[in-house]
């Protein structure tokens, strides 16, 4: 998997999600977006997605 030093700095407001935190950020380390071919926004999703 790729890593870098860098924040991902993820702003998502899915309050619903075990990594949302407070503020409107994302916790996780890494997130996946998919799906491969999207071409609208509304077709992409956060696949690290939990339910809390
Ligand atoms: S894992 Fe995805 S849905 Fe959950 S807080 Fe992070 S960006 Fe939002």
């Amino acid at each position: 998997m790729h890593t870098n030093n860098q924040s991902p700095q993820v702003r998502c407001v899915v309050n619903t999600c075990k990594y949302y935190a407070t503020g409107d950020y994302c916790s996780a380390k890494a997130i996946n977006i998919e799906p491969r071919n999207a071409s609208t926004t509304e077709m992409t999703d956060c696949a690290t997605f939990e339910r809390k």
